[in-house]
């Protein structure tokens, strides 16, 4: 397998990383204070193909593959994670889902406005009380003569406040059935569907995270995604795809605490030399470089049997698990590399810090992935 990087993913990634260099950076410790979920960046990225980039041309995606997304999260993530979970969970999620298991019909309707970011989407699964236990939901759809009523509250759902259009999935069998789920396409606006508490979170704060709230919300038979009682099988399949853009997402936050150590070890003396020339510190960097360069390759053999429609349920969990634990590792490196600057807001490190942890726990923890890779290796 050559993963050498090709003309078009470096030109992808270029403008990612000007993108994010130019717009991005100068606002992160403002967003990151306030909380702020930027929507205009995201309209802006939206403009460069970047909300929709797995989406063929002719529903007015860039058509790109797993390559260039992946290269994409990476470098916005390399600036700010919390935008690029934001991109992630828009394209991998919402979109993602629409375009695997929509009809004909469903898809000319959303994804040229999800891929413009015209609409920003959001998926929900996770409940209160239900998160690595998905299945078990509480959230209901009920049948009622064409349409179906929908109750109950799913959390931790980015872009739970704002977005324009939500796939949701909602228990429509028997508490602790087989095939007792189903997915729906909810648009805003919909009466009994709103956006309930935004979470305040350690980090990835300009990333919104909210509650969205169903209350007698009533919806048509067309809004309903592939057969009764495919939700679940459906979540697990967009979470394939989803779990490589957290693993990227984890890696571009390695990558932005790897360089600006890289940097600042050169830069710091202390005893009359670079800290760089102390090995306890060289070494740390050597380490990170190797831990990076693993992940990269994980993310990449994930993202060409993706391409080649294989299944990567076992190679998407390894490379999200091995990706987010290795973010947060060298993440905790950084810090510790930049000493007591590096505890302060001042730096980038902290940040990096924050965000990093999200990546093991989004989109199923590392205990689940390693539950998962168990489960194909057994199989
Ligand atoms: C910032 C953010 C954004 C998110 N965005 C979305 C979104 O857009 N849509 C969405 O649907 N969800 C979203 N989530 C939810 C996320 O997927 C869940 O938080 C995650 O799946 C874990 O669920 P939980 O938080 O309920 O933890 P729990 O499931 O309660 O887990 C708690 C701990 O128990 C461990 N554990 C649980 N079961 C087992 C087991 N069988 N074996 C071993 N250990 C176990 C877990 O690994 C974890 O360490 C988001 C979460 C965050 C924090």
């Amino acid at each position: 397998m050559d993963f050498s990087t090709n003309e078009l993913t470096e030109q992808v990634a270029q403008t990612a990383r000007d993108f994010a260099l130019q717009y991005i950076k100068p606002h992160i410790m403002e967003w990151d204070e306030t909380q702020e979920f930027p929507v205009e960046i995201f309209k802006e990225l939206g403009k460069l193909g970047m909300m929709g980039v797995l989406v063929p041309e002719e529903y007015g995606g860039a058509g790109l593959s797993y390559f260039e997304y992946s290269a994409i999260i990476q470098e916005i993530a390399k600036v700010d994670g919390s935008i690029g979970l934001s991109v992630a969970a828009h394209n991998s999620l919402c979109t993602g889902h629409i375009l695997t298991f929509g009809n004909e019909e469903q898809k000319k309707e959303f994804l040229p406005k999800l891929a413009t970011a015209e609409f920003i989407g959001a998926w929900g699964l996770t409940e209160a009380n239900t998160g690595s236990d998905a299945g078990n939901m509480q959230c209901t759809a009920i049948k009622d003569g064409d349409d179906w009523i929908i109750n109950g509250t799913k959390n931790w759902i980015t872009h739970g406040k704002s977005a324009d259009v939500a796939v949701v999935i909602c228990r429509t069998g028997e508490p602790r059935t087989r095939d007792n789920c189903t997915a729906f396409i909810i648009s805003r606006g919909t009466k009994g569907f709103s956006g309930g508490k935004k979470e305040n979170k350690l980090g990835m704060r300009a990333s919104e995270t909210a509650e969205m709230v169903f209350d007698n919300c009533r919806i048509p038979d067309s809004a309903r995604m592939g057969n009764v009682g495919s939700g679940f099988k459906q979540a697990m399949k967009v979470l394939d795809g989803g779990r490589i853009s957290i693993a990227a997402l984890g890696l571009g936050i390695a990558k932005g605490a790897y360089e600006a150590s890289v940097l600042y070890a050169k830069e710091r003396h202390q005893f009359d030399q670079p800290i760089a020339s102390f090995q306890g510190i060289s070494f740390k960097l050597a380490d990170m470089a190797t831990e990076i360069k693993a992940a990269e390759l994980l993310i990449d053999q994930a993202c060409d049997l993706k391409i080649r429609g294989e299944n990567v349920t076992k190679e998407s969990a390894i490379a999200k698990y091995y990706s987010s634990e290795i973010a947060v590792k060298v993440a905790t490196d950084a810090v510790q590399i930049f000493g007591g600057y590096g505890y302060t807001k001042d730096f980038p490190v902290e940040k990096f810090y924050r965000d990093s942890k999200l990546c093991t726990i989004g989109e199923g923890t590392s205990e689940i992935q390693k539950i998962v890779i168990a489960r194909e290796l057994l199989k």
